[in-house]
């Protein structure tokens, strides 16, 4: 992986902690206005730093299979007859306005590049999501049950919906 970009951003509405996220292939650093130089370039550091090794942490196909079997398996399993598996799962990048999408006919699963980043909370949501695809294609009653068997999914759908309105983007669903 190439050194993003690092951008520090003084913000006024933050107070105490300082905040990091990718953004366009950069990593935006929003710090509190008040703080002296030093300490936000090392604050920024830090985060930048921990981002990174979140992000090396769920690097390529595989630990996203391993993330996803486990979820399976934890969730889902023991509400579908004879589990959930098996399904192939990879990272795509071009999934516009979506987090992943599910094909049940070929039991192939694709997440954003986008969601690698984020909270681990919420890549298992995205997950839940679309594994709970290959057990029913629509979003009814028993896709709803299948979903809600993981407890941060509200949470989970909160953080993808500021994500969704802090892009700009229309609402849409894999
Ligand atoms: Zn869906």
């Amino acid at each position: 992986m190439s050194t993003p970009e690092i951008e520090i951003r003084r913000s006024s509405r933050r107070r105490t902690t300082a905040k990091a996220y990718a953004d366009r292939g950069r990593i935006v650093v929003e710090v509190p206005s008040h703080l002296p130089e030093d300490v936000a370039e090392e604050t920024a550091a830090k985060l930048v730093a921990r981002l990174r090794s979140r992000e090396t942490h769920l690097r390529d196909d595989e630990d996203l299979a391993a993330r996803a079997r486990e979820v399976a398996d934890r969730y889902l399993d023991h509400l579908v007859d004879g589990g959930i598996s098996p399904f192939t799962i990879r990272w795509v990048g071009n999934q516009r306005q979506r987090w992943g999408s599910c094909t049940p006919s070929t039991r192939t699963i694709r997440i954003s590049q986008r969601v690698r980043t984020m909270p681990d909370y919420v890549l298992d949501y995205v997950l839940v999501h679309e594994l709970s695809h290959l057990a029913e294609r629509t979003h009814g009653e028993r896709f709803r049950l299948l979903e809600s068997a993981y407890p941060h999914a509200e949470r989970a759908k909160g953080y993808l919906e500021g994500y969704t309105a802090g892009a700009g983007w229309e609402p849409a669903d894999g």
